[in-house]
């Protein structure tokens, strides 16, 4: 049977970041390092997947220091923690190394020299988000507001207009959040903060790709775990840019194909912490029933490399 054609567009970039490279990078440097098991607190990046092949490497992934014992080393995840996980853990006198993003550290430094200056800070981030809740954690309670939509604005109650910054957290939609931004500024034309937002450069980079490729394709599939905050964006992004089908898909055994009978194009991205393997895969079962034409759709070249810290670089015991 002849199988129908399907021009596939492959966002470029997708996929994998420097920061979620580098949290991966650390877990296996540390299993080298020290031997199984080493703890990881949280999911290290929010891929199945990956979180998978590290467990089967060795690593036990728990939520809480609590679930650690003392005398093993841990790791925090890329999503940054609050400060009183770190302390904990020097209190305990715990091996940790701190897997944050750099690019998640930065926004923990500006929001503390924000603090430092005498400004209440406003987080736009998703409630519950273990980046919003590790922002959150770098100061004092009260002293970060958070906001989600620009509904919620309205509702800030703060305790001086006239010193407000805000913050952002990194994976979020570059529209939605230039909104809350306006927002902000029009309620509180005092508010401080940085020049746009605190979005990196892989979620904006993978957003650009993705409303270049959108319009032209019939479908989108964005690889990704539903607990990936720059994935779900990846979807929402794909389908305000004129994509009539937008599905986000952990696997190729997730893929509906009802919902993409009769497609004659097909548009695929990945989130950051989704490897391409896994893009391969949904490629490979494109290809099974498709006669597909791939062409990449680039809007970015990327080049960043964020390095390990010094103690995974250095041998055992040193
Ligand atoms: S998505 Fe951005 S902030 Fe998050 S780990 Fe990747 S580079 Fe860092």
């Amino acid at each position: 049977m002849t199988k129908p054609p399907l021009t596939l567009y492959l966002a470029a970039p997708r996929g994998f970041c420097a920061g979620v490279d580098r949290a991966i990078k650390i877990v296996e440097l540390a299993l080298q390092k020290w031997g199984a098991p080493v703890y990881v607190r949280h999911e290290i990046v929010h891929n199945k997947f990956v979180v998978d092949d590290l467990r089967a490497k060795g690593a036990v992934f728990v939520e809480e220091l609590d679930d650690c014992p003392d005398d093993r080393p841990v790791i925090f995840s890329a999503h940054g923690v609050p400060k009183a996980v770190p302390a904990e853990a020097a209190r305990r006198e715990m091996l940790f190394v701190d897997a944050t993003c750099p690019l998640v550290s930065k926004v923990h430094i500006e929001a503390e020299r924000h603090h430092e200056n005498g400004l209440q800070i406003v987080m736009i981030g998703h409630a519950g988000h273990p980046e919003t809740i590790g922002t959150m954690g770098q100061l004092p309670e009260g002293e970060v507001l958070l906001v989600e939509t620009v509904a919620d604005v309205a509702l800030l109650d703060v305790r001086d207009p006239e010193r407000l910054a805000f913050v952002t957290q990194t994976t979020l939609s570059v529209d939605d959040t230039a909104d809350i931004v306006a927002a902000l500024q029009a309620r509180f034309p005092a508010i401080k903060g940085p020049h746009k937002e605190d979005i990196c450069y892989a979620t904006t980079n993978r957003q650009e790709a993705v409303k270049a490729m959108a319009p032209r394709a019939d479908a989108m599939l964005v690889v990704g775990a539903p607990n990936s905050s720059n994935s779900k964006r990846l979807v929402e992004v794909g389908a305000r840019a004129g994509c009539a089908y937008s599905q986000l898909v952990q696997r190729a055994t997730d893929i509906d194909w009802r919902a993409l009978d009769g497609i004659r194009s097909i548009g695929i991205t990945a989130g950051a912490s989704a490897p391409e393997i896994l893009v391969d895969e949904v490629i490979d079962a494109l290809k099974a029933r498709y006669d597909v034409t791939i062409e990449t759709i680039e809007t970015a070249k990327e080049n960043v490399e964020f390095k390990v810290p010094r103690v995974m670089r250095e041998p055992a015991g040193a």
